[in-house]
């Protein structure tokens, strides 16, 4: 049966650290699998899903829903789990990819950041949480107090939704110090 498995959270909240958990368990399944991830996050590596604390795995570095599907088509044997991380970053286009896959037996695991830094719902992240047949919501450890952390905060002044960065452009905040 086909499936999706959403993992959701803000920065620093483990996505990634949960996306290679259940990835590198499929080790066990004797199914193949492949991850990709959107080509924004250059933060660490192109070739690998990093973690903010330095673990990774390889992976395919794609542009688009589009660019995704032709890599996969590409490859010389079908896998039959399929993984992304950064998937707030993709286009519309990774929802009916996503699910289509999912018809076709596929399962499908998929982390992103649920909201961008001024707390609205980040690009397909809604209606991927709506169709997933699992969500984990994960938090991070706020910065400023210690509990824990639904937001990522932007702490430098920029405009635009998209601004790749780690430690120095963001940190994981609570509702208390995200309204603040
Ligand atoms: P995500 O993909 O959700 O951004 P990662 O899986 O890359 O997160 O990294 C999670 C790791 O980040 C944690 O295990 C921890 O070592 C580190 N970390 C750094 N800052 C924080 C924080 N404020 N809260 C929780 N973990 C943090
Ligand atoms: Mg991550």
């Amino acid at each position: 049966m086909g499936k999706i498995e959403v993992i959701a959270g803000p920065m620093y909240a483990g996505k990634t650290e949960e996306l290679i958990r259940r990835v590198r368990r499929t080790i066990y399944t004797k199914q193949k699998c492949v991850v990709f991830k959107h080509s924004f996050d250059t933060r660490y590596s192109c070739e690998n899903v990093v973690t903010h604390d330095g673990q990774k795995i390889d992976c395919i570095t794609v542009k688009t829903a589009d660019d995704l599907l032709k890599n996969l088509n590409g490859l010389a044997e079908a896998p039959e789990i399929i993984a992304i991380d950064e998937v707030q970053f993709f286009d519309e286009d990774i929802v009916s990819l996503v699910s289509d896959l999912a018809n076709q037996r596929k399962r499908i695991i998929v982390a992103g950041l649920d909201m961008d830094y001024k707390g609205l719902p980040f690009g397909p992240m809604p209606q991927l949480l709506a169709i997933a047949n699992e969500v984990t919501k994960l938090r991070a450890v706020c910065s400023i107090c210690g509990a824990d952390a639904l937001f990522s905060k932007r702490t430098v002044d920029c405009d635009g939704t998209i601004l790749v960065g780690a430690k120095d452009e963001y940190i994981a905040v609570c509702r208390e110090h995200f309204k603040n």
